[in-house]
């Protein structure tokens, strides 16, 4: 099947004033410009006035990133020097997180079912074709971890396969394409911001998995494994989220101005099974607006960081999210700072939101 196609680069500006029309009921209903698709990302000498200068988030020669997905904004948010160690520096830890990899295969798994089925292959060998990808992409995955590892990992997404007949989401079709709302590619600009640098724009990038219609909304759809019972708490994380009010945002301004949130489908990780539910974070115009007018705070003062090459310590972030990675590092003098970053973490290749990924 052919993921929904990539259109026209839009802008905050423009989907903004596209809400504010059909607010004051100058334009009803799906214009041909609220449901335009986004670019890919332009490249320079293309006849584009946006320069990506080759795929690199970073204007040239500087720490200043003018390309910011969910994944940066986040790190960000949460301490300028673990933004720095991660996307600037590029270290990651030298053993992998069962958390993360289980998130991931997890996500590819439903990614890879949604993609079959709308290429109209049927469920009992959609289920087939998934459960032999993850087996395969999994042969060598050691991990120890007493919830998450390749059995219950391989439970989990045959247990989620099984429910699939009565689940009652249904895959949203796109009105400018007639594609389904699979793999979503988006980047736009952020038009009402003060330049990055000379000629270049603010943008936003990233990918959507899902957008679905769900109860009579239509919602983007997201995972999350747990190992906790998810209760009013646990969903209560989910707003004010930044991954969910960017990605509410990105498919109303590039795919589906109707979008009123994200539906959460959430795997609680047992030892004696794995426990599938459901939650809607919603957000209104008026928080995502909040939620850019915000964004253009913290980008200048990322900005700053750049040009000053400091990147502050937010040590009220350390002990959040079951304790920051690079405490051990923290913690030290600054003096032996990078012999405890070079024996704790690797540089591998850097995190980069304008790559399209597979
Ligand atoms: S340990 Fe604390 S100060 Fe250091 S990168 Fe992590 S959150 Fe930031």
């Amino acid at each position: 099947m052919a993921a929904a196609g990539i259109g026209k680069l839009r802008s905050w500006s423009e989907a903004k004033a596209a809400h504010e029309r059909r607010e004051s009921g100058a334009a009803v209903g799906r214009s041909e410009e609220s449901i335009r698709e986004p670019d890919p990302v332009p490249v320079e000498g293309e006849g584009n006035d946006i320069q990506t200068t080759d795929l690199n988030p970073f204007l040239p020669n500087t720490n200043v990133q003018y390309a910011w997905d969910a994944t940066s904004i986040g790190l960000f948010k949460r301490c300028p020097r673990l933004y720095y160690y991660v996307m600037i520096c590029g270290y990651k830890p030298r053993v992998e997180s069962p958390h993360l990899r289980f998130g991931i295969e997890f996500h590819r798994a439903a990614e890879d079912y949604h993609k079959l089925i709308a290429d109209g292959i049927e469920h009992e060998e959609a289920m087939f074709h998934v459960v032999k990808g993850l087996l395969y992409r999994t042969v060598d995955w050691d991990s120890e971890h007493k919830y998450k590892n390749r059995e219950t990992l391989v439970r989990t997404v045959v247990w989620w396969l099984l429910k699939r007949p009565e689940d009652n989401t249904k895959t949203h079709i796109l009105a400018s394409s007639g594609a389904p709302a699979i793999e979503l590619t988006f980047n736009f600009t952020l038009d009402s911001f003060p330049l990055a640098g000379e000629g270049q724009p603010y943008m936003l990038c990233g990918r959507l998995d899902r957008l679905v219609e769900f109860d009579g909304d239509i919602l983007d759809e997201d995972y999350k494994t747990t190992t906790t019972t998810p209760g009013p708490y646990y969903w209560g994380t989910f707003d004010p989220d930044n991954q969910m009010s960017m990605y509410t945002l990105a498919a109303k301004v590039c795919y589906e101005s109707e979008i009123k949130g994200v539906l959460i489908t959430s795997a609680q990780i047992m030892l004696e099974g794995t426990r599938f539910t459901r939650g809607i974070t919603y957000r209104t115009q008026e928080q995502l607006d909040e939620w850019i007018k915000d964004l253009e705070i913290h980008l200048h003062e990322a900005r700053v960081y750049a040009e000053r090459n400091y990147w502050p310590m937010r040590d009220t972030s350390c002990d959040k999210y079951g304790g920051c990675m690079f405490r051990g590092v923290c913690s030290q003098s600054p003096q032996v700072r990078d012999m405890y970053l070079n024996d704790g973490f690797v540089k591998g290749e850097k995190w980069n939101p304008l790559k399209v990924r597979e």
